[in-house]
């Protein structure tokens, strides 16, 4: 596999310890499909190395993540090392643009979420919209006191991001509360609602993080491979597959909806002033 990653770095802090940061600062981590891309081979190559029991996934800058890159809005498909199983991405009508954020957006994620090792985002500043699609499918949360996490996409006339399990990350009425009026909810409340696991001050994030990430590496591995699933098996049965699938499809008429209406558009036009307004 070619590591020579632009988007991201790799690095081993501490002993069986994996870290991934986002290294596009200067975009404020904004996730393109290339960075997306090489943040899957970055995770296979950490749960492919039995040196390693714990994945941190860290970010470069001010700001964890200011979610997907608009800009990057048609890549072209045949340069992606696809790892599901869509197809017919350049298909016209609803088709082509599904298979795309089915592949790059929820199997992505979904595939993060399930990796057979526990997993830590390390999070500072803003966290907007996709940018929780990356915090959200990992196992712990440890979030600085200046971290803020916010999904304004409705304002674009769609249901929230692809990854939508809102509900179950901050229980469903703050879930609605964020959906609804587009807010940064704050470290402390996400806390309060059970969103992060932890709350720490941004000069200790990395030391905390890394501290946390060596004492979980201490355990055996199939101890912590077989907890983590018990734990997702019961988020399962709680119905989380199936409430994205369905949220998905939901974002999908939405996406499709705006075409209709916005003149090709997948997103309403009106929807990015109002969230620019209120940021
Ligand atoms: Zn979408």
């Amino acid at each position: 596999m070619d590591t020579s990653w632009e988007r991201i770095r790799y690095d081993e802090p501490r002993e069986r310890v994996a870290r991934i940061t986002l290294a596009r600062p200067e975009a404020a981590n904004a996730q393109d499909y290339q960075m997306l891309s090489e943040l899957n081979e970055a995770f296979d190559v950490a749960a492919q190395d039995d040196s390693i029991r714990v994945i941190v996934l860290a970010a470069d800058g001010k700001h964890f993540s200011s979610g997907h890159d608009l800009r990057d809005h048609n890549p072209d498909m045949s340069e992606m090392a696809t790892v599901g199983t869509q197809c017919h991405f350049d298909a016209d009508g609803a088709e082509g643009y599904m298979a795309r954020e089915a592949e790059m957006y929820l199997g992505l994620c979904w595939r993060w979420r399930n990796i057979a090792k526990p997993t830590i985002a390390s999070v500072q500043g803003k966290v907007i919209a996709g940018g929780l699609m990356l915090v959200w499918p990992m196992d712990l949360i440890v979030a600085s006191e200046d971290a803020t996490f916010s999904d304004p996409v409705v304002a674009l006339g769609v249901n929230g991001t692809e990854y939508f399990s809102h509900a179950y990350e901050a229980g469903a009425r703050l879930a609605k509360d964020m959906l609804f009026t587009g807010r940064a909810v704050s470290a402390a409340e996400a806390k309060q609602h059970g969103m992060v696991n932890r709350v720490v001050p941004r000069h200790d994030l990395e030391q905390e993080t890394l501290d946390l990430a060596s004492h979980i590496a201490k355990r055996p591995m199939f101890g912590l491979t077989t907890a983590k699933q018990s734990v997702n098996n019961s988020v399962d049965a709680m119905g989380l597959y199936t409430a994205l699938q369905s949220a998905f499809g939901l974002h999908h008429v939405g996406h499709s909806h705006n075409r209709l209406t916005y003149d090709g558009s997948f997103v309403d036009p009106a929807g990015i002033q109002v969230i620019r307004d209120e940021a």
